[in-house]
């Protein structure tokens, strides 16, 4: 039914619900299961079951949103896949600290309660996530949704374990690791935080192994390592500590004796060149250590809780913490005179992003995929084109970070997650590899297997995502009709973690591209440009705004006016413009809901307007022919935040504030009925398709709005997109509405820089040289009169001499006069020279710019062009105003 009425304010949170029932209920958002023609998918980066969604996340979405509307409108088979992620170590913390407040902790609950524990808390999570992508109004599909815990995931990520362990790609080895002491686990670099921080610096004499005085000084901020170490490395090169090479030191209050060592991997102007090695304890001297055979492994002298242990350490430091560790070390190096310095020292420190402790680099040991070989694909993939990153000012950082990509720790001390498959016989120490647990040992048939009590990394299931999600290894028919996926939509924050790894799983286990296209979101900042993040609390809770300002503002603002792939501030004005845009919208609707008759008819397929049809209907028909095909250009280039300017533009000025405008009197029925029913079929034509266009970027609004104008079809979000065919290219329309626009626009300038009433009439007149201007201006002369309320307006004849007591103002289109009352005319050529100044500076620079060897060479030639004809226009309006000015100096010289 047409012609519903509209309220004149509209309460979005109603609306928004209403709509997101009915589309759930109709099935619009389920991918067909026999899709013919072209397809669409993609995979909703699935949201950690830890926590809730933040601005960032509907951010992505919002644009994963705008792809996906917009491609089912265009009857792709579409496939929009959610899902969530078990997130292994982030939700055993958060447990953790839950079961803390009510006094118990998760590490004492037996196995299956503390299971218990983490997947009530999995549920709560998942109903709270689930429910804010419903109020987004994400056009998902709910009966496709996955879990990265659930059976077939599991199965998947078993058997990718055993066979990469299989192909030799995966292995059991002993790395330096981050290793978070209060958590007891390995974390991946990804869960360290690196902050620069003040410590420390000891510098430290290790004494002549041979009594003989002095000995070798050393620089650390980490003296309570001392005891592991097993030598001291200085530079080959190094002139400084020639003479100490191959000389022995004392490890300092111990009686142990290490060598002094050459290294080319010291570095020479750290502290005093001179490096303790202590390979258990950092990644750098345990590189060292393998590069020196001769060295012994030194038994562990830091426990699994940060506590120094072992044979090497003193016994009066045996079992303190780390921190009274260090303390306890410095006053008996201080007793002994063996501090030679202390002096504050910046740095950057690690530290756990889940539990804030201090990372301690710990040589432990470990599973590793191995991926030299799989990142080597990835890369040739990315630079053959294959897979495209969007904006491509990521993929140099990509090349070089896969270029010095070590092999990955999959292993990881919790017991959330997906249990390592290797199982050890109690009886003869078989180690077996299985995707299914064996029942005895093929070995000596023993039936004591124990299971690697670690479990995989979150990161080591959700890089099979793109095609798991599918079915994967099953060769289901979804996985055949929706792998590979087009596009994938994510933060840059992941780009290595999660990003690089999907591709190198995709050729790896599928010998294909998980997509084709990788768009990266920028990072949302606050109104004084902070990052958004949770520890700041500058983050706001996107349901909360959704609630006070709808879906449909939110992601509007996420959109425009800041660029999505850039690092922009999002706040109050950002939230403002989006709500008076979606206002504009409303109030255009209700204006052509008002002025079309009851009756009225869906538009048509294509608007077709009678051969007199006015200039600005051919001229909005043209414009909304020209808006389509730039939409459609900026989407297929990924540049979302143009796309909405674009849309933005056309509805706000060209529609409501030059089209409706202009048009108003025609449509009260002013020019007669036959013109009335062509500016109505006009309208109720671009408004419609207005709504189609705009619904990828405001889903719920635009369909309420929809079923209030005519149109045909059960829903817009299967409505079909439009395409500019749909309407004429007039350009000829556009150049007279130009001159028309540019006219009305003129007038209205020199009535408020001359403090002239808005309303009271004034006598006009113009002159132009183009005759197509000249024809356009006597055509559309009552037009021009009538928005700029001019008593009159008059063309002046090129020769024809200027009218008296005038503001004028010269602008391409040609010189514009209004009558002003004749004391004001010495404030006219004030302005006149204000005018002048400002275009001589503006032709100064362009000319300068054009002067520079370097633009010329380095600027595109379509902008050197543009730069050349601004010069030739600024120099023909610079010499229309001398004109005037020397007229009426003249005039008032005589
Ligand atoms: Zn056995």
């Amino acid at each position: 039914v047409n012609g519903r009425e509209l309220p004149a304010r509209f309460d979005p949170v109603e609306v928004e619900r209403r709509w997101q029932e009915a589309w759930e209920s109709a099935g619009l958002f389920r991918a067909p299961s026999a899709p013919t023609g072209a397809v669409f998918s993609l995979a909703l980066p699935p949201p950690n079951v830890t926590g809730v969604l933040t601005l960032g996340h509907v951010l992505g979405d919002s644009v994963m949103d705008l792809l996906v509307r917009t491609h089912r409108m265009r009857g792709d088979a579409t496939l929009w896949l959610p899902g969530a992620d078990h997130a292994g170590l982030a939700t055993q913390v958060e447990v953790r600290r839950r079961l803390l407040k009510q006094g118990v902790r998760l590490e004492e609950l037996p196995r299956e309660q503390a299971i218990q524990a983490v997947e009530s808390w999995r549920h709560e999570h998942e109903t709270v996530i689930r429910e804010q992508i419903r109020r987004g109004g994400f056009s998902v599909d709910w009966t496709r949704y996955r879990y990265t815990m659930d059976p077939e995931m599991q199965r998947a990520t078993t058997q990718i374990f055993v066979r990469l362990f299989h192909e030799g790609s995966i292995y059991r080895g002993e790395r330096i690791v981050n290793w978070d002491p209060r958590l007891r686990s390995a974390l991946s670099d990804l869960e360290v935080v690196h902050t620069e921080e003040t410590t420390e610096l000891l510098t430290i004499r290790y004494p002549w192994a041979d009594g003989r005085p002095g000995g070798i000084l050393v620089a650390t901020v980490r003296p309570e390592t001392i005891f592991g170490d097993v030598a001291v490395a200085v530079h080959p090169d190094d002139p400084r500590h020639a003479a100490a090479v191959g000389r022995s030191v004392r490890v300092p209050l111990t009686e142990r004796v290490i060598p002094v060592i050459t290294d080319p991997g010291i570095d020479r102007e750290f502290g005093t060149g001179a490096l303790k090695v202590t390979p258990r304890h950092d990644v750098l001297d345990f590189e060292i250590f393998r590069r020196h055979p001769g060295l012994p492994l030194p038994p562990s002298v830091l426990d699994e809780g940060g506590k120094l242990e072992g044979e090497w350490v003193p016994v009066p430091f045996r079992g303190l913490d780390r921190d009274a560790a260090r303390l306890a070390v410095r006053d008996a190096l201080h007793a002994e005179g063996l501090i030679e310095k202390t002096e504050p020292h910046q740095h950057t420190i690690g530290r756990s992003e889940r539990s804030d402790a201090v990372i301690e680099p710990r040589l432990s040991t470990q599973w590793f995929v191995r991926v030299g070989p799989m990142a080597e694909r990835s890369v040739e993939a990315v630079r053959r084109g294959d897979i495209r990153f969007h904006p491509d000012r990521w993929t140099p950082s990509f090349f070089r970070w896969m270029e010095k990509l070590e092999d990955w720790c999959i292993s990881r001390q919790v017991f959330w997650g997906h249990r390592i498959p290797v199982y050890t016989c109690g009886g003869c120490q078989l180690v077996v590899v299985a995707a299914e647990a064996p029942l005895a040992c093929a070995k000596c048939g023993g039936k004591e297997l124990t299971q690697d009590p670690d479990v995989l990394d979150a990161w080591f299931t959700s890089w099979l995502w793109p095609f798991a999600s599918l079915g994967w290894p099953e060769p289901t028919s979804d996985l055949a009709r929706y792998y590979p996926t087009q596009v994938l939509v994510t933060g840059r924050d992941i780009m290595f973690f999660w990003v690089a790894r999907m591709i190198m799983a995709g050729y790896q286990f599928t010998d294909r591209a998980p997509f084709a296209d990788v768009y990266y979101t920028g990072m949302l900042r606050d109104d004084q440009g902070r990052r958004m993040s949770k520890h700041l609390g500058n983050s706001p809770d996107p349901l909360q705004l959704i609630g006070e300002h709808g879906a449909d503002a939110l992601r509007f603002a996420l959109l425009y006016p800041n660029p999505v792939d850039q690092d922009g501030p999002f706040g109050r004005a950002s939230l403002d413009g989006a709500r008076h845009f979606l206002t504009k919208l409303w109030n255009v609707v209700r204006f052509t809901v008002g002025h079309l008759p009851a009756s009225m008819e869906p538009p048509p397929d294509r608007l077709e307007l009678p051969a007199g049809a006015r200039l600005e209907e051919r001229w909005i028909a043209s414009r909304f022919s020209a808006t389509v095909e730039e939409v459609d250009s900026a989407l297929a280039a990924f540049e979302f935040t143009r796309a909405t300017t674009l849309l933005h533009g056309f509805l706000w000025h060209d529609l409501a504030d030059r089209y409706i405008e202009v048009a108003k009197g025609t449509l009260a029925g002013d020019r007669g009925e036959e013109a009335a029913r062509v500016a109505q079929r006009t309208l109720s034509f671009v408004v419609e398709r207005t709504l189609r266009l705009l619904h990828p970027f405001a889903p719920h609004v635009t369909e309420e709005l929809w079923h209030a104008v005519p149109h045909s079809g059960e829903f817009l979000a299967v409505a079909r997109w439009p395409s500019g065919t749909e309407a004429t290219r007039d350009p000829a329309a556009e150049a007279e509405m130009h001159v028309v626009l540019e006219s009305i626009r003129v007038f209205r300038n020199l009535r408020a820089e001359n403090h002239l009433a808005p309303a009271e009439p004034l006598r006009a007149w113009v002159r132009v040289s183009d005759p197509k201007a000249a024809q356009a201006l006597r055509e559309q002369g009552p037009t021009v009169a009538k928005q700029a309320r001019l008593a009159e307006l008059l063309l002046l004849a090129p020769g024809a001499p200027d009218p008296a007591d005038v503001a004028t103002s010269v602008i391409a289109v040609g010189e514009y006069f209004l009558a002003v009352p004749r004391e004001r005319s010495a404030t006219e050529s004030e302005a006149l020279r204000r005018e002048r100044s400002k275009l001589s500076d503006l032709l100064t620079k362009t000319q300068s710019r054009l002067g520079d060897a370097g633009f010329r060479t380095r600027a595109p030639p379509e902008v050197v062009r543009e730069q050349e004809s601004k010069v030739a226009e600024l120099t023909e309006r610079l010499r229309r105003i001398d004109g005037h000015l020397g007229e009426s100096s003249t005039e008032s010289a005589t």
